[in-house]
């Protein structure tokens, strides 16, 4: 069916959104038209767990502090990307997991959520990367996570479970993937691998250039395959990072990955595919923690930035700026505009938060390290809260509420009005910006799987590559 008579279809109402709604597809049948074979590069930005929220008070923060909107919210603004709402279920659930989420662009399928690129009834899908790396395209994958966590996995690799994050690094080998960056060491390094393989040593008997910090990447040669590791799992947030001078020296930012990628990427002549994640604005929003999800979203949305210059003056390049799933669903709730404000002092992470915490917990050292992470004085009651929670002595009579994450985002949010739903994943149809050949597919309300089809369809990849 064509895009716009399924647009059609939609219109006529109830048996159009039966079969479309949320949980009720498991592939795709429906892929919009494209302009096919007009793209030669797909940048591929994604978000993970961005609720509308983060992308707002990331936006708020922006234009109060710095006066100015975020990219993101620039290119709405002025009309210059394609805007849509998007179906995020997975295969057998409606909330979906970043695995599932992440195939259902790179596959073209719905899988169970979990699963990476393994479908219902156990077929192989063929990532998108492999497919376009067979179609002569260079291929890379970025991001604030483990390089081989669930999302970058979803468009590279193939295993029953996400957590397969050894048998994930040894397949991006396998399938030569041009350049990865990110964190996880842990699946590299002989002394961490359960099998003491070093992949390090394999990537370079492979002809990849292999870097473990910031420094070294001046080194790198634009035409070897790459390797940049920076951190054993994930990289830091943001907010500790920009406030830990040694991080600064060796921990790159998303930006920078994603400028260097696309230098290394754009010297191939018959183009590539990058994805882009900002994937710690999700693990903030799990731990309800305001400062680690808004300055990881505007580390995401300076990502967004590489990209537009690098597609100023060119269209022959597809850009899709998404996020994967709503989580926790924070907003700025009424109340004063100044305490809002605060944020923009905050220092920390609530990670680095219950690291400084250890195993001293009274009142006076929590009020302390809260003090010095936010620049917040928090009242007793409060601090004995994070105790008693931290102590497994709190009962909230919402089961959801009854642990560290929330008690924490609930103490902050009598300080800065920010709230918080939850402390996981939600089913909210997620935002969808798109700009160049092929976006004109994507305005409206998009199912997940359809994305595969128009990033293939648009750069021309011929059929026989969409298969092992
Ligand atoms: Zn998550």
């Amino acid at each position: 069916m064509s895009h716009q008579s399924r647009r059609d279809f939609l219109k006529t109402g109830a048996l159009g959104s039966l079969l479309l709604g949320t949980g009720m597809l498991t592939g795709t049948s429906c892929a919009p038209v494209t302009q096919r074979g007009k793209a030669k590069n797909v940048i591929f930005l994604v978000s993970d767990g961005m609720s509308v929220g983060a992308l707002t008070m990331a936006d708020l923060v922006l234009r109060r502090r710095d006066g100015r909107p975020s990219n993101w919210i620039r290119l709405l603004e002025e009309g210059l990307v394609v805007q849509g709402n998007m179906d995020m279920a997975s295969a057998n659930r409606v909330v979906t997991d970043s695995a599932a989420a992440s195939c259902s662009w790179g596959c073209g399928h719905r899988v169970n959520n979990g699963s990476v690129n393994i479908g219902v009834n156990n077929e192989i899908h063929k990532p998108i990367l492999p497919i376009f790396r067979d179609a002569g395209r260079s291929t890379g994958l970025v991001t604030t996570a483990e390089i081989t966590h669930a999302t970058p996995a979803g468009f590279a690799a193939n295993t029953e479970s996400r957590r397969m994050g050894e048998q994930i690094a040894e397949q991006y080998l396998e399938r030569r993937i041009d350049v990865l960056m990110g964190g996880g060491d842990r699946h590299y390094n002989p002394e961490k691998r359960s099998d003491q393989k070093d992949l390090y040593i394999a990537y370079r008997a492979g002809g990849y250039h292999v870097v473990t910090s910031k420094q070294e990447i001046g080194s790198a040669v634009l035409d070897t395959p790459f390797l940049g590791v920076f951190d054993n799992a994930h990289v830091p947030y943001t907010i500790d990072h920009i406030h830990t001078p040694e991080l600064m020296k060796t921990v790159p930012t998303l930006a920078e990955m994603t400028d260097l990628a696309l230098q290394k990427l754009s010297r191939n002549p018959n183009g590539f595919i990058l994805q882009v994640e900002g994937a710690r604005v999700d693990h903030a929003a799990h731990s309800n923690d305001p400062a680690g999800l808004i300055y990881d979203q505007i580390a995401f949305d300076d990502a967004i930035k590489i990209a537009l210059d690098f597609t100023e003056n060119r269209d022959d390049t597809l850009v899709i700026i998404t996020t994967d799933h709503g989580n926790a669903n924070p907003g700025l709730s009424s109340g004063s505009d100044s305490d809002f404000d605060k944020i923009h002092h905050f220092k920390h992470s609530a990670q680095w938060v219950a690291g400084q915490m250890g195993e001293s917990r009274t009142i006076s050292h929590i009020k302390e390290v809260m003090e010095e992470a936010t620049r917040l004085h928090i009242t007793d009651h409060e601090a004995s809260a994070l105790r008693d929670v931290l102590n497994g002595e709190y009962n909230h009579v919402a089961s959801r509420r009854n642990n560290r994450s929330s008690v924490y985002g609930e103490i902050l949010s009598n300080h800065t009005n920010i709230t918080w739903a939850s402390t996981s994943h939600t089913s909210d149809y997620v935002e969808l910006a798109s700009y160049g050949p092929g976006s004109e597919a994507l305005e409206g309300f998009v199912i997940n799987t359809d994305l595969f089809k128009v990033m293939v369809d648009t750069a021309g990849i011929e059929e026989r590559f969409l298969t092992f």
